[in-house]
């Protein structure tokens, strides 16, 4: 009676977990699609403790360590944070595989094979071979590990705890594919004689094995290509947790692992295609590292007042907002949607073209300005606003840098030729909002802003916004 009510709030769960990703796919159903998610978590976790035969104690340190930490560091963390907050949950969702593989292990080498299979029958009402059993523990610990350490180099490169820069050595690549293929070996061979005198060694070269790969993995991954590592290491947790879920035999982890890994996998190759980069090339391409000399940019930077941005915008027909990652880092979204209103109700046309990696997380400029309110059928794509933009009159850049660099299109020795750009450049009039001459995310310099038709309006973004659009209420 016990397993079906389990079961049942299992099916529940995950029935809501599939809902929950599906209405978190809109900006507008995103908020019930996190909260039915959160609900789902809860009944998987009820459902688990009603097994019984826990420790309480334990079990009620961890809820309560858990949760004090989630809530200090989510409350703590600001938005330009959050890629490195997911870049670390990603990575203790992988040592939690990494343990639970390594517990599971503990306890077949202690118990013995047979009592172990049974033990683990008796508790689930599934009885699995072996070599199942072993093998799934291998494949856990090794995409735990590799998650793990993944994970922690993406994090130290985001906070900038360490260089963001690709780092590579002679050999690397060899060096990954020989522990790879090591530790798969090892996997089948622990899978054939899981009670050999030497599986419990091969268990520890395992664990050493995946913390190494994760670390040379993410080492020579750097500037743009961070996205789509870390939208990877996600995935990987989610297929870390469902194998986890196979050892342990629970329903609700296979499938809750597998929504996340199927939903990382198909971001990565979003990902991927908006940079116009292969998987392999990203992984094993060690960006910037394959540049030749690149185009010098001649000429020099203009800088503007706000007060001659001001003619001009009020002057304009259309105008396309470009946002960055700089708009998020001055929270000038709410500023940005005001200058938006005046300039539509002096009969302008205003866009907003998002760039699918502008910002530090996937959807970071959407996020950002449905919090404003910017209607969601003002923001455009890529591709539609590109085709419009040699019409447009105005177009306003804010703190985006990579995502409107034209090299991509027409430098060959650049890290980040061939990646699609929003054609700033193409409108008849660019101002470019930004405190600096700093470089963006893949510390390259940009000809926009050497371009004969940009204008500099120097200053924090919220602040040349506001400005902007109190010159139109004066
Ligand atoms: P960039 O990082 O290229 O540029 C941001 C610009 O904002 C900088 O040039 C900076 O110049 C300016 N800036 C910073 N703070 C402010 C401020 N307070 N006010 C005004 N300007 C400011 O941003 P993009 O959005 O164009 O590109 C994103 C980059 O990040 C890409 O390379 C992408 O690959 C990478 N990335 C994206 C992720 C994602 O998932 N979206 C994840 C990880 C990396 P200055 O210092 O002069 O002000």
């Amino acid at each position: 009676m016990k397993e079906v009510l389990i079961n049942l709030l299992y099916i529940v769960s995950a029935i809501l977990f599939i809902f929950g990703i599906k209405w978190l796919g809109n900006a507008d159903t995103a908020r019930r699609g996190n909260r039915i998610s959160s609900v789902g978590m809860l009944l998987a976790v009820i459902a688990t403790l009603l097994y019984g035969g826990l420790d309480w104690k334990l079990v009620a340190g961890g809820v309560l360590l858990g949760s004090v930490i989630g809530l200090v560091v989510a409350a703590r963390v600001k938005m330009t944070g959050m890629p490195e907050l997911v870049a670390l949950f990603n990575g203790f969702g992988g040592l939690a595989s990494l343990l639970v593989g390594a517990a599971e292990y503990h306890k077949f080498h202690h118990a013995g094979a047979q009592s172990y299979v049974s033990s683990l029958a008796a508790q689930t009402g599934v009885t699995v071979p072996l070599a199942f059993a072993v093998i799934a523990i291998s494949l856990t610990i090794l995409v735990g590990g590799i998650t793990f350490t993944g994970s922690l180099v993406a994090w130290a490169k985001l906070s900038e705890k360490m260089s963001g820069r690709p780092m590579v050595f002679a050999g690397q690549k060899t060096l990954n594919i020989a522990l790879l293929t090591a530790s798969i070996a090892g996997a089948t061979a622990l899978g054939a004689q899981p009670a050999a005198s030497w599986s419990a060694g091969l268990v520890i070269g395992l664990v050493a094995a995946s913390l190494l790969i994760g670390i040379l993995m993410t080492l020579p991954i750097g500037g743009g290509d961070m996205p789509v590592v870390i939208s990877l290491l996600n995935a990987f947790s989610g297929v870390a947790a469902a194998l986890a879920g196979f050892i342990i035999l629970n329903n609700v982890l296979v499938v809750a692992g597998c929504l996340v890994g199927a939903s990382g996998m198909i971001l990565t190759f979003i990902m991927c295609k908006a940079m116009n980069r292969s998987i392999g090339n990203v992984l094993f391409g060690g960006f910037g590292a394959i540049a030749g000399k690149q185009k010098a940019s001649t000429g020099e930077m203009r800088p503007a007042s706000v007060e001659d941005a001001y003619y001009v915008l009020e002057a304009a027909r259309s105008v396309v907002i470009i946002p960055g990652y700089g708009m998020a880092v001055a929270q000038a979204q709410h500023a940005v949607k005001e200058l938006a209103l005046m300039l539509e109700n002096n009969g302008t046309e205003v866009r907003f073209a998002i760039h699918p990696v502008a910002g530090r997380m996937p959807g970071h400029m959407n996020v950002l300005l449905a919090e404003a309110d910017v209607p969601y059928e003002q923001l455009q794509e890529m591709e539609p606003v590109n085709a419009i933009m040699p019409t447009v009159d105005v177009a306003i850049v804010i703190g985006a840098n990579d995502v409107v660099n034209p090299a991509a299109l027409d430098d060959p020795a650049s890290p980040i030729f061939g990646m699609p750009i929003i054609h700033a450049h193409e409108a008849h009039t660019i101002y470019c909002l930004k405190r600096g001459k700093g470089t963006g995310f893949s510390g390259l310099e940009n000809a926009l802003f050497y371009h004969p038709n940009t204008r500099m309006l120097y200053g924090d973004a919220k602040a040349t916004v506001s400005a902007l659009a109190a010159e139109f209420g004066k």
